[in-house]
């Protein structure tokens, strides 16, 4: 996975386009840590990290910028 820290985008390390944040989910053995997952649409197939969950959470806000009226 190659991460733009100015942009918080991660690229697709096969294709290197931009991948799309999909779910973060909580690491099975590290609380602080999430297991993110994100698609390359070119690949067709997802690529999953492991980040700290603040990192997942900046990636989970941008994924959806113009939908956060949406509440749970
Ligand atoms: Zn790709």
């Amino acid at each position: 996975m190659i991460f733009d820290a100015a942009e918080e985008k991660a690229f697709c390390p096969k294709c290197r386009q931009p991948l799309f944040y999909v779910t973060a989910l909580p690491h099975p053995k590290a609380p602080q840590m999430r297991k993110t997952t994100f698609v390359c649409y070119p690949c067709n197939r997802t690529w999953t990290y492991s980040l700290a969950a603040e990192v997942a959470e900046r990636y989970a806000a941008g994924s959806h910028p113009d939908v956060d009226t949406a509440g749970p």
